[in-house]
């Protein structure tokens, strides 16, 4: 879904969506897992810089809730995360700031990104809410084993064969001194 300055000069937008796993590309191993509903609305803000000088921004505000899948940074067995995030972001269009205008008094309690073209598109909005809304690194639980460096097995379940050499007791040793959760 387009939000084009252009239509968005005649009237605002308000949106209630619904995306299926696949609309919208999240990359890597990310996998979304139930719809995704995002509602909001969209609006144009005209920003006047000197005389005849107007930005015209897109403000979209909104939310979003879904279910996301990402790989356990030790094992790297899926684990499944509700995420759910309210945004309220402007667009400027690519190139306004360039030569470093003094910035508007409202810029600190709104995030900026820019948009190219004709506008901003709610798929790309939601790509990037989704990743701010996952934790930086997931655990399929706390107390994770891990995959053997030497076999790949995944240490959750039957002990590999691997088990006794040097490099496992230095590692059993240097866990130990750690936080338990870490
Ligand atoms: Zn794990
Ligand atoms: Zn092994």
């Amino acid at each position: 879904m387009l939000f084009s300055v252009h239509e968005l000069e005649q009237r605002r937008i308000e949106f209630n969506e619904e995306f299926s796993p696949g609309d919208i590309d999240f990359g890597g191993d990310l996998r979304q897992r139930e719809l995704l509903q995002a509602s909001g609305r969209a609006e144009l803000i005209h920003e006047h810089r000197g005389h005849s000088h107007v930005v015209e921004d897109i403000r979209i505000v909104g939310r979003f809730a879904t279910s996301i899948e990402v790989l356990c940074a030790r094992c790297l067995e899926p684990v499944a995360h509700a995420v759910s995030r309210e945004f309220d972001l402007l667009y400027r269009p690519t190139g306004v700031d360039r030569r470093g205008d003094e910035v508007s008094i409202h810029q600190a309690e709104t995030e900026i990104s820019y948009y190219e073209g004709e506008g901003v598109l709610l798929e790309d909005v939601l790509r990037e809410q989704v990743l701010l809304a996952l934790p930086i690194r997931t655990v399929c639980r706390e107390d994770c084993k891990g995959l053997c460096p030497k076999c790949g097995a995944n240490r959750n379940g039957a002990e590999c064969q691997c088990g006794d050499t040097g490099e496992d007791q230095r590692w059993a040793a240097l866990k130990s001194r750690k936080n338990p959760g870490e």
